[in-house]
């Protein structure tokens, strides 16, 4: 019997991969501006039309490549980003698969010009379904521009399968802002069918590209938010009650500098603003999550934007307090009900799962001048102490908050 196991030709396990890696116009967005940024481009152009179908180009003033790099950037799995599995844990760029553009030039016709800084000259490539076509000496600006045309030209079920150009254009508007909004020192342009949609120059705050993007009317609206915790550290903005929007279009979590989904979390911001708007309306936020790499499932899936966080529960409850806080503390809520805050009910547990709260055993005897207290009760004493009930309610919250996460480790 004749052996019949053939490894798959290269250009078909690139059209595999592509599958998964570029599912429309969008995502071919997302890895090319994600790779710009890291090769420490200040500046990101981006040029697109009829939705991405026609063209989508990248123009960035990042590290550009060598002549042999950018030949070598179309095979699968080059990357320059890994070179262990090791590195894999200190991963601070956005890429590392090595797929993006391999995939990219198996569907579509890709043009890639690119110099590096001290290059006199720079080099171009034609690719074409896995294709290198040409690759000569040329005159450019330093970094690298990459234009893909004609997607899925080879792939007529996912062309087929496209929506209009009106959808796929606001899919790509989507993942330019979700990048836009985390980048705010790089300056970033977007032009759809020649008319400029963006034009966001470099700024020194978060608030100052926020207000690029939605318009100087905006800034008023604006309503910080800012948590420290031992488990996260949420930072961002929130808006005013008044700026509700029918949809959830400006809502946005980014954990460690990346986009993702959460509609367990937006339930905690919607509970925040329970009773200041009506349902089915969504306020505008723009939070953003530190965690411990370590606590959070490391997104490994190119185009997955949920993300499994280890304390979600806790960090529901930090959150919707922290949001709470703000809205109080900008006196759009006349009262912050502080025995609400302290109540850890946690929500949406599943079905027959259960959660041990935390019991804070009150020693009625206790003094501290007198014995060495164990280590709950030492937490308990801040508490009862007279400080506390000095403390404004943000600060007790936040002592709580301390103490509860104190007591969990306990148990
Ligand atoms: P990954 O980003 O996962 O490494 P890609 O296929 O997206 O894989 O890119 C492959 C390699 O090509 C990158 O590791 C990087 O070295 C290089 N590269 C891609 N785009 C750029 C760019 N705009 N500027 C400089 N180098 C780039
Ligand atoms: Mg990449």
């Amino acid at each position: 019997m004749s052996d019949i196991i053939k490894l798959l030709p290269d250009h078909i396990a690139n059209q595999i991969a592509a599958g998964e890696v570029v599912q429309r116009p969008a995502s071919v967005v997302k890895e090319l501006m994600e790779n710009s940024i890291d090769a420490g481009a200040t500046k990101i152009n981006l040029i697109v039309k009829d939705g991405g179908r026609t063209l989508i180009q990248i123009i960035d003033n990042g590290s550009g490549m060598s002549v042999i790099d950018a030949r070598m950037s179309f095979e699968r799995h080059a990357t320059s980003k890994i070179a262990s599995a090791d590195d894999l844990f200190k991963l601070q760029t956005k890429g590392f698969r090595g797929e993006a553009l391999a995939s990219i030039a198996a569907i579509a016709h890709v043009g890639m010009k690119t110099k590096l800084h001290d290059a006199e000259l720079g080099t171009e490539i034609l690719v074409e379904g896995s294709k290198i076509v040409s690759q000569e000496p040329v005159a450019a600006a330093n970094g690298t521009s990459i234009s893909v045309k004609n997607l899925f030209y080879n792939v007529p079920a996912r062309r087929n399968f496209l929506g209009k150009d009106t959808t796929e254009y606001q899919k790509i508007l989507e993942e330019f802002l979700r990048i836009a909004l985390v980048h705010f020192d790089i300056e970033f342009t977007f032009h759809h069918n020649g008319d400029e949609v963006y034009m966001l120059p470099a700024v020194k705050t978060l608030r100052h590209r926020i207000v690029g993007i939605y318009g100087a009317k905006f800034n008023e609206k604006l309503v910080p938010v800012n948590e420290e915790t031992d488990i996260v550290k949420i930072s961002g903005f929130i808006t005013k009650p008044d700026t509700e929007r029918a949809s959830n279009d400006r809502c946005f979590f980014f954990v460690n500098h990346r986009y993702f989904k959460d509609r367990y979390f937006n339930h905690a911001v919607m509970a925040a603003y329970e009773g200041l708007i009506p349902s089915g309306k969504y306020p505008p936020y723009f939070l953003y999550f530190e965690v411990p790499t370590s606590s959070i499932d490391v997104n490994v899936h190119p185009t997955k934007t949920e993300i499994k966080f280890e304390e979600n529960q806790f960090i529901y409850q930090i959150l919707r307090s922290a949001v709470k806080q703000s809205l109080g503390q900008n006196n759009i809520v006349s009262t912050l009900d502080f025995e609400q805050e302290t109540s850890f009910n946690v929500p949406m547990l599943k079905k027959g799962e259960s959660v041990r709260m935390p019991e804070i055993k009150v020693n009625p005897e206790f003094n501290p001048f007198h014995n060495t207290p164990n280590r709950e009760d030492k937490n308990v004493s801040a508490i009862q102490s007279h400080g506390f009930a000095k403390m404004t309610p943000k600060k007790k919250t936040g002592k709580i908050f301390t103490i509860f996460l104190k007591l969990k480790r306990l148990q």
